[in-house]
């Protein structure tokens, strides 16, 4: 079973789970599923959960209606909705010694490198303090074209970003039927799909519409994310009791399997889209150093070639000039040329202000 096997796994809440449609709150579900990530939490994986609901508890708290909201009222009321949803999670996930954080992230967070390089090392350090980080789009600065709208995608992102091994989307579905399940009988549920072809979309966009607010389409979108970050995806009806738990007994769910490895997707991530924009030139000790897995530090810096941001996609040369690695620059060629050859402890005092000790971290870096 993927969920055993996965040490970081993001779980995401579909708003229909928490508050059902007579917009009573499912207190005792979420109580339940809070056992759940005490058991995960217990076999010491990392836990995400992504989770909508913002809007729908603001809503309930103003009495209003989700369908006629325009958007400079639903951020507002996303805004309202969110301390709800996280003092609804802290209530009832608390109780069972699970520490809990909130990040809210916006589109832009997970499109930019520099920024989706932050977010990763955010969820690490959350996870070393034995935290569960409760994720949201942030409904109440981003706008229809600067938004993701569904939490499926935002979801898959989150997972692509941490380095996640296994996504669950929990929805009021099964998974990915045959057919319509609620127009057609003897349909088969898809255990297993590798290849998302041109029959699966046909029946995804079929479905859309139908559950939730995202619906399969973007279910589907999540999952093709998912396959190019090496990450396994399952869709799965979250309304039992004790819903990963029962995916666990079961597996009565549709999974996406990885087209790559984690490992060749990270590394594709990093070397991908935008060609180098400068050069780092490093001594025979760094050389060593990369070569046993370590992080490229500032000492082993000679020089500094081209004009580069944060997060900026270099390459690392030998003191021969022969390409050795690539990696996202932690700093500008700005600051490098300043802490070039220095020891890490000396990096505040240089630049004036605390920073990250790497200049490329391992993670950020890929051997050739
Ligand atoms: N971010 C939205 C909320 O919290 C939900 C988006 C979705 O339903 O996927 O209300």
């Amino acid at each position: 079973m993927y969920i055993n096997r996965s040490k970081t796994i993001v779980i995401k809440i579909g708003s229909s789970l928490l508050i059902n449609d007579k917009g009573v709150i499912r207190k005792k579900w979420l109580s339940e599923f809070g056992k759940d990530i005490k058991e995960l939490i217990d076999q010491k994986k990392n836990i995400i959960i992504v989770s909508s609901g913002a809007i729908a508890l603001g809503c309930k708290k103003l009495n209003l209606n989700k369908k006629n909201l325009k958007l400079d009222k639903s951020q507002a009321v996303a805004s309202i909705g969110q301390i709800e949803l996280m003092n609804l999670f802290k209530k009832n996930l608390s109780s069972k010694k699970i520490n809990l954080s909130q990040i809210l992230i916006t589109l832009e967070d997970t499109e930019k490198r520099r920024r989706a390089i932050n977010a990763k090392r955010t969820f690490e350090n959350l996870f070393s303090l034995g935290f569960v980080p409760i994720v949201n789009e942030n409904d109440s600065t981003a706008t229809s074209e600067i938004k993701y709208g569904d939490n499926d995608r935002l979801a898959s992102r989150v997972a692509q970003i941490s380095g996640a091994d296994c996504l669950i989307l929990l929805s009021d579905v099964d998974g990915l039927y045959s057919k319509n399940p609620r127009l057609n009988k003897n349909v088969k549920l898809i255990k297993e799909i590798k290849n998302i072809d041109s029959n699966i979309e046909k029946i995804a966009t079929k479905s859309t519409g139908q559950y939730g607010t995202g619906g399969m389409k973007t279910k589907i979108d999540a999952a093709k994310i998912c396959q190019f970050s090496g990450c396994y995806m399952c869709i799965a009806n979250g309304l039992n009791l004790r819903p990963i738990k029962e995916i666990i007994k079961k597996n009565f769910c549709t999974w996406f399997l990885p087209r790559l490895s984690k490992l060749d997707a990270r590394k594709k991530w990093i070397i991908s889209s935008i060609s180098p924009k400068g050069e780092l030139i490093i001594d025979q000790g760094a050389i060593s150093a990369l070569k046993k897995g370590k992080s490229l530090l500032a000492a082993g810096v000679k020089k500094v070639n081209g004009k580069f941001s944060k997060g900026d996609h270099i390459k690392i040369l030998d003191k021969n000039m022969k390409e050795y690695a690539r990696g996202l620059s932690s700093f500008t060629s700005e600051e490098i040329s300043k802490i070039q050859g220095q020891h890490s402890n000396k990096i505040s005092e240089l630049l004036g202000y605390i920073s990250k000790s790497e200049v490329i971290h391992k993670d950020d870096m890929v051997i050739l």
